[in-house]
């Protein structure tokens, strides 16, 4: 666990002034895209989301990405700023961050030819893999119509309030197929030499600078690597970056990575701040202040890159999500910070999946006023929560702080169930930070928790309201020679009680077949960045070079009975990178398997309609989970208040989202509350 550094005197937590904005602080809420932006009374929301944030110490905050036209939205119905009849509900998000101290940016976002609609553009008709629709390449009228709808955007912004703007220049949006010829194959003044190529986003800055005036920020989002082949060179990116400043920049934000790229940049696995080093490179060739950004979650890391000269900035977005208040309570409370574990899983997958983004370790983000911070019960109660997973967890710390007595009951002798297996996969040692959060709130709280306690009928009679979070089961599998001891369950395994040998088959590919198998490849680690082919010395263009491989120690076959990509139901954002790390191991699957029998170290099954007989010394089964709830019929026939929250409620498609959630709404479903 991170023991969070609380003096006030470090330099994340000094001013600084960002052209005509003089900054409380050096962290900047970076972009993300909430779908409240396309929501019903999403600006409602969204006011109170980023007002709440203001509040909560941003420096700065920068919104969503916007488009300046119709063509660069980011999907079918989605936000632009073209009118001045939409300042009224900008006004609403500015005023409400304003009202909390905070300053914010609009962000203006054209997604080109990422945008996934027929009507996108791109500098040339080239198809991304990412989207089936190949996009229509701007004719010159088009590029500068394109310019002075983004200055018309900016000046449209200025009016709605906003203290600057952010220009998307990065992650391989329209500015970024621009700047590169792996996109950019035009003929014209905007296409072939650099200077050609960096046109577009000069012109814009030009454009704006003279609308908008001097007293307005632009913050420009430069790609700094493309992690993409025919990328930006870091000369290239040098001489843009210097070419941005004499136009009139405020600062440079670093973008990393383009979308397209298969190489992860912000999930879990990613070295905490490991990007700062790009950064770092530009330092000292511009004067403006420069921000860095990937994967910072506490204020400890932004601090490390600030004090090794990495930049004058730190950008965070997700971490936003995870906690409103992340940078005030550093600096007083840094343990009672709720930290971003960087799984995508109810942000970025959301987003996928056409949902509003929240976040799976508070579900309160982007809904704040369903169940407000400050909120009492009208009426205390006694209540007993029996299991500390994530489900009990959330009620116990959400009932004890609307005001109920809460006792949590564990009957193992540390809080976490579930987590504490999760915390043991290679590359998801964040959730050391969630299980700190809940720890420190437990006591902050008043919470009794009663550890290795079994909670039995009678002493759970006691208490007004009781939650059955006493979570899962795995799942038996049942076929001939199932019960000999080298078939094992994922428990034990990730427990370390046994250890596999050196063949393994794994039965059931959802998310703990996947962390099983990452387990038990798992080597000495060449480092991230050799691992993904990432050129830390900057000096190939795209900043790719051969990717070193992990030989697995063992043969592992993963199996599954339904057909299709194994692996497929793993989150949108992060499942390619499972996939593509086993892949990388030379990890086997199975699809569409029909299993026969285990018996004398063969595992019979049948694939593609043959039957197959393969040699393994254990067998590890991750066949998904059941509920288990025994006590919740003893204490209904007694008439006791009860119910059941996360896995003890329903094991199906339960993931720790849900069950967070799940508790955060049974304890403001207790009592009226106000
Ligand atoms: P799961 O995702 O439901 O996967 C269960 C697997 O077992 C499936 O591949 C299923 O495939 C197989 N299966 C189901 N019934 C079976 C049977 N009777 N015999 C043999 N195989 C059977 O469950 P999980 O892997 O236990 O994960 C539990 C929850 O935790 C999931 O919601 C998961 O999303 C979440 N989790 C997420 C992550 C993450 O990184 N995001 C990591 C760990 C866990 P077939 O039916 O096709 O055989
Ligand atoms: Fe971070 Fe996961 Fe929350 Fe997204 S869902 S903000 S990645 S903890």
């Amino acid at each position: 666990m991170t023991t969070l550094n609380s003096t006030t005197d470090l330099q994340v937590f000094q001013p600084i002034q960002l052209g005509p904005l003089l900054l409380p602080n050096r962290i900047l809420m970076g972009s993300m895209h909430t779908g409240l932006e396309e929501a019903k009374d999403g600006f409602n929301a969204l006011a109170q989301f980023y007002g709440e944030r203001a509040k909560g110490g941003a420096g700065l905050i920068v919104t969503g990405g916007i488009s300046p036209n119709r063509r660069g939205v980011l999907k079918p119905g989605g936000a632009k700023l073209t009118a001045r009849r939409q300042i009224r509900k900008h006004r609403i998000i500015t005023d409400a961050v304003h009202a909390n101290g905070g300053k914010i940016c609009l962000q203006i976002l054209h997604g080109g030819r990422y945008s996934y609609h027929p009507f996108n553009v791109a500098p040339s008709s080239i198809k991304t893999a990412i989207n089936r629709f190949k996009p229509s390449g701007l004719s010159m009228r088009g590029v500068k119509k394109t310019v002075r709808q983004y200055a018309k955007c900016a000046a449209i912004a200025k009016e709605a309030g906003y203290d600057g703007i952010e220009i998307m220049g990065s992650e391989g949006y329209l500015i970024n197929q621009f700047l590169v010829t792996a996109t950019n194959k035009r003929k014209d003044q905007y296409g072939g030499s650099f200077e050609n190529r960096m046109r577009f986003p000069i012109e814009i800055i030009r454009c704006i600078r003279e609308r908008v005036g001097a007293e307005f920020a632009i913050i420009f989002r430069l790609s700094m690597l493309d992690l993409i082949q025919e990328g930006s060179s870091w000369d290239e990116i040098q001489s843009l970056a210097q070419a941005l400043e004499r136009e009139g920049v405020d600062a440079i934000n670093t973008g990393i990575g383009w979308h397209e790229a298969r190489i992860p940049t912000i999930a879990t696995l990613v070295p905490r701040g490991g990007f700062a080093f790009v950064t770092k490179k530009l330092m000292g060739h511009v004067g403006i202040p420069l921000i860095t950004t990937n994967r910072f979650n506490t204020i400890d890391a932004c601090e490390k890159a600030l004090q090794s000269g990495c930049a004058d900035m730190v950008s965070m977005a997700r971490p936003f999500l995870a906690d409103p208040e992340i940078v005030n309570k550093s600096k007083t409370k840094p343990n009672s910070v709720n930290t971003c574990i960087g799984c995508n899983q109810a942000c970025l997958d959301h987003i996928f999946q056409n949902k509003i983004a929240t976040c799976l370790v508070n579900p309160r983000a982007s809904h704040e006023s369903k169940w407000p911070l400050q909120a009492k019960a009208t009426k205390a109660r006694s209540v007993a929560v029996v299991g500390s997973g994530p489900a009990g967890l959330s009620a116990a710390i959400e009932a004890a702080r609307l005001g109920h007595k809460v006792t949590l009951f564990e009957s193992a002798a540390e809080i976490g169930g579930q987590f504490n297996m999760a915390k043991r996969i290679p590359g998801k040692d964040e959730f050391h930070e969630t299980l700190r959060y809940f720890d420190f709130m437990l006591t902050h709280f008043n919470v009794n928790l009663q550890l290795n306690t079994e909670a039995d009928v009678n002493s759970l009679l006691n208490f007004d309201h009781i939650m059955l979070a006493t979570g899962v089961k795995p799942r038996a599998w049942n076929i001939a020679g199932s019960e000999t001891a080298e078939v094992l369950s994922y428990i034990d395994v990730l427990k370390g009680n046994v250890e596999p040998g050196k063949r393994v088959a794994i039965i059931g590919a959802g998310g703990i077949g996947f962390d099983v198998a990452e387990y038990l490849t798992h080597t000495k680690h060449p480092g991230f960045f050799e691992e993904w082919g990432i050129d830390q010395s900057l000096s190939s263009r795209g900043g790719l070079h051969r990717p070193e491989r992990m030989k697995s120690p063992r043969s592992i076959h993963v199996f599954q009975r339904s057909a299709g990509k194994v692996g497929g139901k793993l989150g949108k954002t992060t499942g390619w990178i499972h996939r593509l790390q086993l892949k990388n191991k030379g990890v086997i699957t199975h699809s569409g398997v029909q299993y026969l029998a285990f018996e004398n170290g063969k595992l019979d099954f049948i694939e593609s309609g043959e039957t197959h007989s393969l040699a393994f010394d254990h067998v590890v089964v991750c066949a998904g989970q059941i509920s288990f709830a025994p006590l919740h019929s003893q204490l209904e026939a007694k008439g006791a208040t009860v119910e059941r929250i996360g896995g003890a409620l329903d094991a199906r498609k339960l993931d720790a989202q849900r069950a967070i959630r799940e508790g955060l709404e049974a304890a403001y479903s207790i009592s009226d509350w106000k």
